[in-house]
């Protein structure tokens, strides 16, 4: 049930992806990438489950110098998530086999700069080191310009910011790269993809729902997602984003095994019309970036006490830090964002203070009745 894919084959070391090459399966260590132990723990549990391809975030010095040991400890494929830190790369490329850069976090850092000339900067990088290069697009962290340009029109954003950056690239002489256009919303994550392969179908597509949230609604928003996908000749890798505790990573590997299985067998699952009615949960899968472990049991207990408000349209988004909780929990109706030691709660865009992790709690329930409340007058 999945067709040939119309994709080019790029190369990450050894890795072939794309064309006719088996879909790669792959996922991200959730530890702070300073954290040696922790990290090549979480690097040893994703790959004896299988991952073809391992990615890590880096923020800071510190960070590359863990990654320098990190390389010196395994022979997994690496690739470096470097979100907003971008200049960081010619540190990190010596390190690893795949970059990630985030169009949308481009613009936070030399003002001075065109996106152009950042862009020309990775990919000399790219080039220089053989590494492959990811372009990494998030329906949370839209470019300035794009918003601007398209205002609501989300898709229309990310799938045109996606098309610029790869002609970007394509005109720096650089073939060694893929897409990702990854959003909460499984239905936005196939229309943006379907949209962005029909302009590129040449260009291999990373997948993925990204703060799925936990097992197993996780699972499910990520499988309506890639069954419309792969079913239509649409992907070359994946990842299936879930919140898990950092010793049960692997299934995230096991999870997306198991789809692409399910769908080359065409065992797919029937959606009913109301699966997107009712409370949705979105919750980050946690990475390196993660201010305090007890997010994963926070996520857990939100979960836990809200079952009573399972009937109503509304979202609830907990997010694991300060780097992206703040922006992707705008579109929810009530978001958390977890700091060290206490958790940030807003209304829409509007902050509503911050709360130690057990007083957060109850101030959430609360503010959830009043939306229900507000809902029935
Ligand atoms: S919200 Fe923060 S901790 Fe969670 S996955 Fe994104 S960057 Fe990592």
């Amino acid at each position: 049930m999945i067709p040939p894919r119309k994709s080019r084959t790029i190369r990450i070391r050894d890795l072939a992806l794309g064309g006719s090459a088996p879909i790669a399966i792959q996922s991200m260590a959730a530890t702070r990438t300073r954290d040696l132990d922790a990290t090549l723990r979480q690097i040893r549990i994703l790959e004896s489950a299988g991952a073809d391809l391992i990615r890590i975030a880096v923020d800071s010095k510190e960070d590359v110098a863990a990654l320098a040991e990190l390389r010196k400890q395994t022979r997994a494929l690496l690739s470096v998530d470097l979100q907003e830190s971008y200049r960081l790369a010619e540190l990190v490329a010596p390190h690893v086999d795949k970059l990630r850069y985030n169009p949308g976090h481009l613009h936070h850092h030399e003002k001075h700069k065109s996106v152009q000339e950042k862009v020309a900067y990775l990919v000399g990088i790219a080039k220089l080191h053989g590494i492959a290069l990811r372009i990494g697009i998030n329906a949370g962290s839209i470019a300035p310009e794009y918003q601007a340009r398209f205002g609501e029109d989300h898709v229309g954003a990310i799938v045109a910011c996606a098309v610029d950056h790869c002609r970007m690239v394509d005109e720096l002489g650089f073939t060694n790269y893929l897409v990702s256009i990854k959003d909460s919303d499984p239905r936005l994550v196939i229309e943006a993809n379907t949209r962005f392969a029909e302009a590129r179908p040449d260009v291999p597509l990373h997948l993925g729902v990204t703060e799925a949230g936990m097992p197993p609604e996780g699972i499910l928003k990520t499988r309506i997602a890639f069954e419309q996908l792969l079913s239509r000749g649409i992907g070359d890798t994946l990842r299936v984003s879930l919140t898990l505790p950092f010793d049960e990573k692997g299934k995230e590997i096991e999870v997306g095994r198991e789809l692409v299985a399910d769908i080359e067998a065409g065992r797919f699952r029937s959606v009913p019309p109301n699966f997107f009615h009712g409370l949705n949960i979105i919750s980050c899968p946690s990475c390196s970036r993660v201010e305090n472990e007890k997010f994963i049991e926070l996520a857990a207990r939100v979960k836990q006490l809200t079952g009573y408000a399972k009937q109503h349209d509304l979202t609830i988004a907990i997010m694991g830090c300060r780097v992206n909780g703040p922006g992707e929990t705008d579109d929810a109706d009530l978001g958390l964002w977890c700091g060290p030691t206490s958790v940030n709660l807003k209304k829409g865009e509007e902050s509503l203070g911050n709360y130690s992790y057990e007083a957060i709690l109850p101030r959430l329930l609360a503010e959830l009745d009043k939306l229900i409340a507000a809902e029935a007058n």
